[in-house]
């Protein structure tokens, strides 16, 4: 944590509560749908499959692989510049849902479609953290 984050910081709503909770933990939450079985991301209060209000919080093993990335290297804004060049990814995790994120701990140039990752957790306030992830 950095009094210096200078980057948006997200806002916690009631749906989305748990999701930041859980990543203060340094613990990846995604529901889970009672009634069609399916996973979801990001946190909604209904089922995007079939409507169901039975949501349920499973704990992902933050495993996953890299389905679309670009690597940024230009980008003006305050927080932004300073870390340039950074990826901007979508990571598809094993239980099929896909996150906005950044691929950490690695050179851009080595980031490639379908390299396996796993989520790396930075704490960007006392309140919230955010699921980046590394190479496997
Ligand atoms: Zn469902």
């Amino acid at each position: 944590m950095t009094s210096e984050y200078r980057k948006p910081i997200p806002e916690m709503d009631e749906v989305s509560k748990t999701f930041w909770k859980g990543l203060q933990r340094r613990e990846l939450l995604i529901q889970r749908c009672r009634d069609c079985g399916r996973y979801q991301f990001y946190p909604r209060p209904l089922c995007v499959h079939c409507w169901g209000e039975d949501l349920q919080w499973i704990r992902s093993e933050g495993r996953g692989a890299v389905y679309s990335y670009s690597i940024v290297r230009q980008n003006m804004m305050s927080g932004f510049a300073q870390e340039l060049p950074y990826v901007f990814a979508v990571v598809e995790l094993e239980e099929g849902v896909r996150l906005s994120t950044n691929i950490v701990r690695c050179e851009p140039d080595k980031v490639s479609v379908g390299m396996p990752v796993i989520v790396d957790f930075e704490r960007i306030t006392s309140e919230i953290t955010l699921p980046k992830f590394r190479p496997l």
